[in-house]
C-alpha cells in the first residue's frame, strides 16, 4: 500500500538530485512531505533514525525506535537509506548519499567486524583496535583465486599486481588517515599479500623485516599512538617479468624532529649507530650556566659534553662553542654572537634531532643497500605509501601547514586520476564528457606555490630577513594575498587557507623559526668535521645549494657562503620528487580511519568519524565519482528491464537502442540527465529511481 512506497527510494526532484554544492535543505522538506525515514540530530551531534509521522510548515513530528515522539525542524531533517541497502559494501550503492547515511553504513559494518568498505574507487579501513579474522593464508589464498570480493586491503593489491602484468605500467597504493588510524598496519597487510603472491626468492621476508628496524627508529610512541610513525615512508617493491619480487627501495621523508644484522649492517657500523644513539641521549644532559652579566651561557663541562665529544669525536672545546656562540654573516665580515639560555637550549636540541634523523637516512640507505634491486631491472613495480592525511587542530602551526599543504598536492593526484578513469570511460563509448564537472584544488595550490607570492615563497623570504618575527610574516600574507580567495587573514599573527578538506587557521608563531630549522653553520661545521662515521651523511643532508639533493661535493668547513635551505624548500623538493615518482604509476587509494580516540575495540565515535571522512575526502569522493554519469547500462539490459513499462506496444519489434530512448521519452527523462553511448546509456544520479519504481509496481 501507500506505506510502502514511501519507504522506496524515490529520486529526488531533478534540479537537486545533480548539483555542486547540494544542501540538505531542499531533501529535508521532500523527506518531510513523503514521510520517508529520517536522520534527525542529537544534542550530542549524534544522528538518530526515525519516521517522520507528520509534518505542519516548518516542524515535523519524528518517532525514533524507542517509541517516543518528538518535535523536530523539518529543514534539519536528513532522509535515510531503505534497510535492504543497510551495510552495502560500496557507499556509491546509497540512494541518500549525506553524511548520517555513511556514517550509519559504516558503523553498521564496523559493527560486524567488516572494516573495509569501498568508496568508489577508494577502500575505506576503519582500525579495529583487536584482532580481526580476515588475514592470513586462507585468506589470501581466496582473494588470489577470486573466490571472495569483499573488500579488503589483499583486493586492492591484488588488483594492483594484475594492472602491474596486464598494463606493463607502475603502479602505487597509496595510505593516508590521521595518526593511529592503522595506516603502517594496512601497509604491512599489503605487503603480506605481495610477499605471498610474489614471494620465493625469499627477499621478501627481508622486505618484511624492515618495518621493525624502521619502526625502532622511527616510531615513538605519542599521546595519538603507542607505535606511532614520525615519518612518511615508500617502499617500492620490484617484480621480476615472472612476478617474483626482484628487490626493493625505501624512502623516507618528512621525519618528524620526536634487527640490525639482517639488513647487513657491518659490525663496526652498528657501533657507531650506537655511539651516535648514545651521543642523541648524553645531549639531552648537557646543561648551561650563566657566564657574563649579559646572561649569556656556556655548556657545563662536566661528564655530558666530555662524552657527547668523545660519541661524535671532535674535542670538547670545538663541541663547547658550537653550543654557545652562533656566527653570523654581516655583509663581509663573520660576527660571533654569545647566545642566551633559551637560543642554547634550543641550538642543543636541533643538533640532537639533526643527528637523530641523519641517523635514520644513513639506516635507510644501508636498508636499500641490502634489498638493492638487482641489476636485471623489468621496470615492473608496485610503491606502497604511508603517509600521514590532512590534518586540522584547534591550534595549527607549521607541521600542519606542510602536511596539509602535500596532502593537497595527493589530493590533486587522486581528483586527476579519477578524472582520467571517467574520462576513458565516457571517450570509449563516445558519449560528451566535457559536461563532467570536476572540483578542482588548483587555485589552493597556486596560493601555497606561487612565486613569488605564494605562502611557501614568502614564508622563504621573510625567514632570511635576520628582523623577520612570525607577525611580519604574517603582515606580509595579509597584504599580498588577500585577493586571494582560498586565503584569509585572520586577527593578529594568524591566517586560515581554504583547502579541499576544508577550513583551517594557522597560528604563525614558530613558522619562522622552524622554517629556518635552528640547526646553524656552526653545528654543520662540527659534525662535518667529526671523527665519527657518519659525517658524510651529516654534510651532504644538511647543505644542499639547490632544490635537488647534492650528491656530489660535501660541505667544507669555512664554506660559509653555502645556502641552506629552508625547511618549506627542502619539504617541497621531496614532495616534487614524490609526485613524480607517483605520476608515473597506477594509483590505488586507502583511506584509513580511527574510530575512537581511547585507543579501545568497539567504540565508534560519530563526530570523530565524520571530521576525517571530510578531511580525507571521502564523500568527495563518492560525490565526485557520482557527479558524472555514474549509473550504466547496456541498451540491451536497459530495453530488457524496463522496454514492458512502454505504453506503445511499436517499440517491441524494434533494437534495443530504440526502445531505449523510447522508454527515456515516455519517462520524460532530461536530455541532460542522461547521455547515450555505443554500448551504454549513462545516467546521472537518482536518475534510474522512478523506472525502479514503476518497474516493481507494476
Ligand atoms: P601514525 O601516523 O601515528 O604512524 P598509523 O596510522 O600508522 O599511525 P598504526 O600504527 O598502523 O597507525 O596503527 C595503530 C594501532 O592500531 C596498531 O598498533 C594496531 O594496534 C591497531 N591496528 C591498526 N590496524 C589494525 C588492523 N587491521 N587490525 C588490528 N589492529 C590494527
Ligand atoms: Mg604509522
Amino acid at each position: 500500500g501507500d506505506e510502502d512506497l514511501d519507504t522506496v527510494p524515490t529520486p529526488l526532484p531533478l534540479v537537486s538530485t545533480f548539483h555542486r554544492e547540494r544542501r540538505w535543505a531542499d531533501t529535508s522538506s521532500y523527506a518531510a512531505k513523503k514521510k520517508l525515514q529520517s536522520w534527525f540530530q542529537l544534542s550530542n551531534g549524534d544522528w538518530e533514525l526515525g519516521k517522520i509521522l507528520s509534518t505542519s510548515g516548518t516542524e515535523s513530528v519524528i518517532s525514533p525506535p524507542d517509541g517516543k515522539v518528538l518535535k523536530v525542524k523539518t529543514e534539519s531533517l536528513v532522509p535515510a537509506n531503505p534497510d535492504i541497502l543497510d551495510g552495502v559494501d560500496d557507499l556509491m550503492q546509497l540512494s541518500y548519499l549525506n553524511e548520517p547515511s555513511v556514517l550509519y553504513n559504516l558503523q553498521y559494518r564496523y559493527n560486524r567486524d567488516m572494516i573495509y568498505t569501498k568508496a568508489g574507487p577508494v577502500l575505506v579501513a576503519i582500525n579495529p583496535f583487536k584482532e580481526v579474522p580476515l588475514y592470513g593464508n586462507n585468506y589470501i589464498e581466496a582473494y588470489k583465486n577470486k573466490s571472495m570480493e569483499s573488500p579488503h586491503v589483499y583486493a586492492i593489491t591484488d588488483t594492483a599486481i594484475r594492472e602491474m602484468i596486464r598494463d606493463e605500467v607502475n603502479q602505487s597504493i597509496i595510505i593516508s588517515g590521521e595518526s593511529g588510524a592503522g595506516k603502517t598496519e594496512t601497509a604491512k597487510i599489503a605487503m603480506q599479500y605481495l610477499a605471498a603472491l610474489g614471494g620465493g626468492s625469499g627477499i621478501e621476508y627481508e622486505i618484511l623485516k624492515t618495518n621493525p628496524i624502521l619502526e625502532a627508529f622511527g616510531n615513538a610512541k605519542t599521546l595519538r599512538n603507542d607505535n606511532s610513525s614520525r615519518f612518511g615512508k615508500l617502499i617500492e617493491i620490484h617484480f621480476s617479468e615472472t612476478g617474483k619480487i626482484s628487490g626493493a627501495k625505501i624512502q623516507t621523508f618528512l621525519l618528524e624532529k620526536e634487527a640490525l644484522d639482517i639488513v647487513h649492517v657491518s659490525k663496526e657500523d652498528q657501533e657507531s649507530v650506537f655511539a651516535m644513539l648514545a651521543a642523541v641521549l648524553w645531549l639531552g644532559n648537557v646543561s648551561f650556566s650563566v657566564v657574563d652579566n649579559e646572561n649569556h651561557v656556556e655548556p657545563l663541562a662536566d661528564e655530558g659534553l666530555t662524552t657527547v665529544a668523545k660519541l661524535i669525536g671532535c674535542n670538547v672545546g670545538e663541541l663547547k662553542l658550537a653550543l654557545s656562540t652562533r656566527k653570523m654573516r654581516v655583509g663581509n665580515d663573520t660576527i660571533v654572537q654569545k647566545l642566551s639560555l633559551s637560543q642554547a637550549v634550543d641550538t642543543r636540541d636541533a643538533l640532537a634531532k639533526s643527528i637523530y634523523s641523519c641517523l635514520f637516512d644513513w639506516l635507510v640507505e644501508q636498508v636499500n643497500k641490502s634489498l638493492a634491486v638487482g641489476k636485471r631491472r623489468t621496470g615492473r613495480s608496485i610503491s606502497i605509501l604511508d603517509i600521514y592525511g590532512f590534518e586540522s587542530f584547534e591550534r595549527n602551526s607549521f607541521e600542519q601547514f606542510c602536511i596539509n599543504y602535500a596532502n593537497e598536492r595527493l589530493q590533486q593526484h587522486f581528483n586527476r586520476h579519477l578524472f582520467k578513469l571517467e574520462q576513458e570511460e565516457y571517450i570509449q563509448d563516445g558519449i560528451d564528457w566535457t559536461k563532467v564537472d570536476f572540483d578542482d584544488n588548483q587555485d589552493c595550490l597556486n596560493l601555497f606555490e606561487k612565486k613569488p607570492l605564494g605562502l611557501l615563497s614568502l614564508l622563504d623570504e621573510e625567514s632570511t630577513f635576520p628582523n623577520g618575527t612570525d607577525l611580519t610574516f604574517a603582515n606580509k600574507l595579509k597584504q599580498h594575498l588577500n585577493s586571494n580567495s582560498c586565503f584569509r587573514g585572520e586577527r593578529g599573527k594568524a591566517f586560515s587557507v581554504s583547502h579541499y578538506a576544508g577550513e583551517v587557521t594557522y597560528d604563525t608563531t614558530g613558522f619562522l623559526e622552524k622554517n629556518r630549522d635552528l640547526l646553524h653553520l656552526d653545528s654543520i661545521q662540527l659534525l662535518s668535521s667529526c671523527s665519527c662515521h657518519l659525517p658524510q651523511i651529516f654534510a651532504s643532508n644538511m647543505l644542499t645549494q639547490s632544490e635537488k639533493p647534492v650528491v656530489g661535493p660535501l660541505y667544507k668547513a669555512g664554506g660559509a657562503d653555502s645556502q641552506k635551505l629552508s625547511v618549506a624548500t627542502k619539504f617541497k623538493g621531496q614532495l616534487f620528487q614524490l609526485m613524480q615518482r607517483l605520476e608515473n604509476t597506477t594509483p590505488h587509494f586507502i583511506r584509513c580511519i580511527k574510530p575512537n580516540n581511547s585507543q579501545s575495540p568497539g567504540s565508534y565515535e560519530q563526530g570523530l568519524v565524520l571530521q576525517q571522512l571530510r578531511c580525507c575526502g571521502v564523500l568527495e569522493v563518492v560525490r565526485i565519482s557520482r557527479s558524472g554519469f555514474p549509473t550504466r547500462m547496456s541498451h540491451q539490459k536497459f530495453a530488457r528491464r524496463y522496454g514492458f513499462l512502454l505504453l506503445e506496444s511499436v517499440a517491441y519489434s524494434q533494437d534495443p537502442l530504440s526502445i531505449s530512448v523510447a522508454i527515456l521519452h515516455q519517462f520524460d527523462i532530461l536530455p541532460e540527465m542522461y547521455q547515450v553511448g555505443y554500448t551504454k546509456l549513462f545516467f546521472r544520479t537518482g536518475q534510474i529511481g522512478v523506472l525502479e519504481d514503476t518497474r516493481n509496481h507494476t
